[in-house]
């Protein structure tokens, strides 16, 4: 007598135990079951998975590819910006002086200096919004998604909003002192850079 076929229930990866469909937790098509999702990922963060064939960690080259291409779009949303702002400021009685008092330099230089803070500020607001638009919505920038790469937490899920935004801040600190942390990238198993590291963030590369 054939025993009742019951085609939906699936194995995990892990132990092999039959669990249902709903109940396993899938993590690039490893099908992981609630006993063992918590080691599991945790083998994840440790990048010791079995399954970490499921992740390809994008590197530092196409990551720096990809930051490239974002950098190009927001220098034209910049460059949009200035021109804008800078001859509003221009025509607000810019008097060409050969020689002026100290005075009036500084009356020259002043807001000249507070539109380029206005602009450094504005480009803040704008890079902050595209990468937390981008990367909680779409879990990548433009330049990402170009080149096949996502933003993902060590066990594959999205980032959200208030993560993608730290991120960009955490960008900050990796950019300084000759761009280390971005560079650690190429030496980490899992291709961290710093910021990835401060918000347990993992670029990967897409696989569908
Ligand atoms: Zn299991």
């Amino acid at each position: 007598m054939a025993p009742t076929e019951q085609p939906q229930i699936r194995f995990c990866a892990e132990c092999g135990r039959p669990t249902l469909p709903d109940e396993l937790a899938s993590f690039n098509g490893h099908m992981v079951c609630p006993d063992c999702k918590n080691t599991y990922v945790q083998k994840l963060r440790e990048g010791v998975a079995p399954g970490a064939r499921a992740f390809r960690f994008g590197g530092f080259w196409i990551r720096f590819v990809a930051s490239l291409l974002d950098g190009i779009i927001l220098a034209v949303v910049a460059g949009i910006f200035s021109a804008f702002l800078f001859p509003a400021f221009m025509s607000r009685g810019l008097v060409r002086n050969s020689n002026p008092t100290p005075e009036e330099a500084l009356a020259m230089i002043a807001p000249m200096l507070g539109i380029m803070g206005v602009i450094v500020l504005l480009n803040m607001i704008v890079g902050c919004s595209y990468e937390t638009f981008f990367i909680a919505r779409l879990g990548a920038t433009p330049g990402k998604m170009a080149l096949g790469l996502k933003v993902v937490r060590p066990d594959g899920g999205p980032i959200t909003a208030g993560r993608a935004a730290g991120r960009y801040f955490a960008k900050m600190i990796s950019s300084m002192i000759l761009m280390i942390g971005y560079i650690i990238a190429g030496f980490d198993s899992q291709k961290r850079a710093l910021h990835d590291m401060i918000c347990d963030t993992r670029v990967i590369k897409r696989q569908d």
